[in-house]
Order: C-alpha cells, then structure tokens, then sequence
C-alpha cells in the first residue's frame, strides 16, 4: 500500500515553536526520509474562517505567514505538495455526504470540539460550520487517502471522528472493496512535544491564547519573551529546592535541549537530567536557566529565521508554489470524489450498466 501523509494548519496566525516540535519538525523528517509516496501539506484557510467569519483579512494574511514558515522550516515543494484547503471544491462536495454519517451526539462528545468551544465561548450561539468542522476534517484527509497524519496530540479526536467515518462509509457504501482509507496519527513520542505548553504556563502554545514564540520572532523578542517565562512560583531564592512539574522552562528544555548544547553554553552540566538534578536539589537560579534555554532555542531558530527571510524577496513565487500545488490536490480530489460519488450510486452519467438496465425494463 502506497505510503501517504497528510497534515495542516490553520492561517490564524504565524507558526510558533509548538507547532514545530509537535508536528512540522517530524514532516520535515518524513518528508526528508524518502519513505513516502506522496506528502500533503494543507494550509486549512476554510476551517480557519469557521470561526473568524467577522475575520476574513486576518485569515488571507496569514496564508502566507504559514506558507513562509514551512518553507522555512525546510518543507520542499519539490517532495511535498504545499496547497490551499478552499481551493479544493471537491472537499466541500465530500463534507457533505460524509455529514451524513455522523450524529450530532457523537460531535458534541468529540473532546477537541468541547474544548475549543469552551476556549471561544461559543457555548451559547456555535456557528454549524465550526461545529462540523472534524467531518470536514475528514474529507481533508480521506480525498488523498492519507494514511499517516502527523499532529500535536489535541488532534487524536479528530483523526478518531476520521477513522469512524471512513468505516462507516466503507461499510455502508463500499463493503467489498473499501474506497477510503483510515488514517493513523503520528504524535511526538517525547511527552514535552505532544502538547507544548505556552509562554505562560498554559496548557497549550496557541496563535489564540498569545502565549506563544513564533518561528518568525527576532532574537530579541525571543530572549524577551524566555527571560519573563512563567517557572516555578515556590522557587523564590536560588537556594530554594526547584520542581519540574508544571516548568515551562523545563519543559522547552526537554523538547529541544541535546547534549551537545551543554557543552556549548552550560559546559557545568554534561546533560539535562544534571541539571534538573541540581534545580531540584536547591542552588540553580531560573535566570541561569532561561539564559541557557534562550541560547538552545536561539540556535534551533536562526536558520529558520534567516530561510523565512530569503524566501519572503519573491513572494509572488510563494503563491505560485500554493497555486501549483493546489492543482494537484484537486486533479487527487476529483478523483476521490468520483470513487465516493460511485460508491454512493450517485453517479447517473458515468453508469452505462444503469441506463441499459432501464431501457431494458421499459421496453421488456
Ligand atoms: P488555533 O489557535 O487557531 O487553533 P493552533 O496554534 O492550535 O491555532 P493549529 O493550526 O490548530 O494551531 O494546529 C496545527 C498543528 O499543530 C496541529 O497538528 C496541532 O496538533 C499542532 N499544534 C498546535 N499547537 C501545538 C502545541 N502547543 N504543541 C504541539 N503541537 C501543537
Ligand atoms: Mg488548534
């Protein structure tokens, strides 16, 4: 079986470093790996609009900002395809018909949907697009028969809400020979890229909480933002005994930090578990600390930073890129959609067994 990746991301803002050690560093990695078939990079602007319709501008601009950033990051239009989710019509075409099914109880227990409506205060008044958007999530993935799907883990429900759909299509419309093809996701194994906490100790790095370091932010603001980073509130004197739990300085340390880096800028540890050991211990200053996460992030960042500037002299080639790689997510879509539209006997036209066999009855 072909080997197929699909992911995304929503253009409601610039990429930030969670976005990075949850998922873009790995399609970089898969990508780079040679393993794969076909890679799909999706920049989600329709899903974004779900819930910016009084935003329209915010979500155009940012199409942009995440297309500089994968190209920064090292995503290769050349390996992968870099497209633009509502110039897919056919995915709206599969929306759609896979609404069909699901039920509105299994989306209100969907636990990625509760959150982000509690996040946005949609309580009161969910706009329905918003509220169905894991079924157009599905029609994302399925239209390229995506097998691996590699996301931060607050996407697990998402890629369950998929499988349970592409089952039951499968099941419903195509029993002896499946048309979709159910997905994996591929979550970072280490628990600190999982679900990177933010600047401010929140749970998550979010574009909508404003906790975050974005891959485009200068040195300055990068350092700004890591010496005034939420720590530990019982570690009040240098002496004080540390705690790890709930360290967000700790936390970007274990996503990023490897043991070269200490014997580039905090040569008094050999590696992490050292110097925990002595945060813990009582004796190591946050300053210290920050001083030497600034220097780890620093260096992760400043060839993305300097790529993201190269590439941004000729942005009418990035749209050309997007557009280029659009078409050949649609030529895949269509062909998807033709498969799907079989299945479901809604394919009058193409279907000559069908016409023969009624002009048969009403003749016989
Ligand atoms: P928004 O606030 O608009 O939802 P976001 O910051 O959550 O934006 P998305 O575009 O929703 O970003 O997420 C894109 C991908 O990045 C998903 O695979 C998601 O799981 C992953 N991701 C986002 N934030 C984090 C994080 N803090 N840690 C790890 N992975 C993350
Ligand atoms: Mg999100």
């Amino acid at each position: 079986m072909s080997k197929i990746i699909l992911t995304g991301d929503r253009p409601t803002g610039r990429l930030h470093i969670g976005h990075y050690v949850g998922s873009l560093r790995r399609r970089v990695e898969l990508q780079n790996s040679g393993e794969y078939d076909k890679i799909y990079i999706m920049i989600a602007d329709a899903q974004a609009l779900t819930d910016n319709i009084e935003n329209p501008e915010k979500v155009r601009q940012n199409v942009i900002e995440v297309a500089l950033d994968y190209l920064a990051v090292g995503l290769d239009p050349a390996k992968s395809t870099l497209f633009i989710q509502s110039q897919i019509s056919e995915l709206t075409e599969l929306t759609f018909y896979y609404m069909d099914l699901v039920t509105v109880s299994r989306l209100q227990r969907n636990p990625t949907v509760k959150s982000e409506i509690q996040l946005r205060n949609f309580e009161a008044s969910i706009p329905v697009g918003f509220f169905t958007y894991p079924i157009s999530q599905a029609a994302d993935i399925t239209f390229c028969k995506a097998n691996v799907v590699p996301v931060g883990e607050d996407q697990l429900p998402m890629i369950e809400q998929t499988k349970e759909i592409v089952h039951k299509f499968n099941s419903v419309y195509a029993p002896d020979n499946p048309v979709l093809v159910e997905p994996k996701a591929l979550v970072p194994e280490a628990e600190a890229c999982k679900r990177l906490p933010g600047t401010d100790g929140k749970a998550k790095m979010s574009k909508s909480l404003g906790n975050c370091i974005y891959l485009a932010d200068s040195a300055d603001e990068v350092r700004t933002k890591i010496m005034s980073m939420y720590t530990d509130p019982l570690h009040l004197q240098v002496s004080d005994p540390g705690h790890l739990e709930g360290n967000t300085v700790f936390t970007y340390l274990d996503a990023f930090a490897r043991e070269e880096h200490f014997a580039r800028y905090c040569p008094d540890y050999a590696n992490l578990d050292e110097m925990k050991e002595h945060y813990t211990k009582g004796g190591l200053g946050d300053v210290k600390v920050k001083k030497f996460l600034n220097h780890v992030i620093q260096e992760e960042l400043e060839p993305i930073r300097n790529r993201r500037a190269a590439f941004g002299k000729d942005i009418p080639e990035i749209y050309n890129i997007l557009k280029k790689g659009s078409e050949a997510a649609r030529e895949v879509a269509a062909q998807t959609l033709a498969e799907v539209k079989h299945a479901m006997k809604i394919d009058y036209f193409e279907d000559m067994e069908l016409i023969q066999a009624q002009s048969a009855r009403y003749q016989g």
